[in-house]
């Protein structure tokens, strides 16, 4: 039998950059990993091509923790718990249940990564035996800025969180500062498109909750024209408000959820139903102004009108790469 060593990441929102981001980072150490999980390789495939030695980075959904009973990480990650998926969990309770099941089954051995900053992650601290690391910490302790592709102050605790896990997994602290500075970030994951006549656009498709929506809108500067709207997900999309109003200068809404998200936000915000991704495009594309930025960051599933978030993210930059200038 040769030794599996293995870390997973979970958390509402950040969990595939943070995946990848461990992985790229253990590469550019020089430390055998594969990566899978929830995304690509499933978990089971993973141990029969587990490696001697090798860390295994795994990405878990709540859903595939919530029917785990000896699922043991050596080093576990939870990078936030906010009410997501609770069409299918029903209760945030229950929700943040599945998630602390990561933790459950660690002893004194193992290290848990915990968002100071989250209640609910905070909590996992009386789960298991695990060493507790925190990220996130308002305190004179929080750790550095690093130099990094990936926008926003949620990419910053995602970085946080990934160093951290990294540095117990042995990385040294030169090839980390090296590997944040290199990392392209994620597809779909507001990802920079382009810039066409002084405008531009960002595809963040993989914003299906108001939470990553919300991080998508504080991540970025200046005016925006925000895309909203596609599966709802049974969300209250009233907190876009405040940070929007001011700074929108047009919400356009797509989708199976655009009643619902108008009913809403209301007479506080610019809105227009557009119905489709691509009259919302186009609209918000002949309306903006040079310096605005088109943001496609839905807050919504995108089963009504997509196969999947990578097929209207995909569906989004094929558009806006095929714009001309006005
Ligand atoms: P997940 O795999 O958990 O869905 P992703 O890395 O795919 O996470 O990111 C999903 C969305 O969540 C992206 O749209 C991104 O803007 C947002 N996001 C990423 N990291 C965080 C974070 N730490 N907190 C809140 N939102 C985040």
């Amino acid at each position: 039998m040769f030794r599996r060593i293995c870390r997973g990441i979970t958390g509402s929102n950040g969990k595939t950059t943070t995946t990848a981001l461990c992985g790229h980072i253990l590469q550019h150490a020089g430390i055998a990993c594969q990566v899978g999980g929830n995304i690509g390789v499933a978990p089971a495939a993973m141990a029969a091509t587990s490696k001697p030695g090798q860390w295994n980075v795994l990405e878990l959904s709540s859903f595939q923790l919530e029917t785990t009973r000896t699922f043991r990480p050596q080093i576990g990650v939870c990078l936030n718990v906010t009410p997501n998926h609770l069409d299918r969990h029903y209760t945030l309770e229950n929700y943040a249940a599945a998630k602390g099941r990561m933790f459950a089954q660690q002893t004194d051995q193992d290290a848990k990564v915990l968002n100071f900053a989250d209640p609910i992650c905070r909590g996992y601290q009386q789960l298991g035996h695990g060493a507790i690391h925190w990220f996130n910490q308002t305190s004179r302790h929080s750790s550095r800025q690093y130099e990094a592709q990936l926008p926003g102050e949620h990419n910053q605790q995602n970085i946080d969180a990934a160093i951290i896990a990294c540095r117990i997994a042995g990385a040294d602290e030169q090839a980390m500062l090296e590997a944040v500075k290199t990392f392209p970030g994620v597809e779909h994951r507001l990802e920079f498109v382009r810039e066409l006549a002084g405008i531009r656009f960002y595809n963040d498709s993989k914003a299906t909750s108001v939470d990553a929506t919300l991080k998508a809108i504080a991540a970025l500067d200046g005016p925006l024209w925000i895309i909203l709207g596609g599966k709802d997900k049974g969300s209250d999309y009233r907190p876009l408000i405040a940070p929007l109003a001011g700074r929108a200068r047009g919400v356009m809404l797509i989708g199976a959820a655009a009643g619902k998200i108008e009913s809403h936000l209301g007479d506080a915000l610019p809105l227009h139903q557009s119905q489709t991704l691509d009259a919302a495009t186009r609209d918000a594309f002949q309306a903006a102004q040079p310096g605005d930025t088109i943001l496609l960051a839905p807050a919504c599933a995108s089963f009504d009108q997509f196969k999947s978030f990578e097929h209207r993210g995909d569906v989004f930059k094929q558009l806006v790469r095929q714009m001309e200038a006005r």
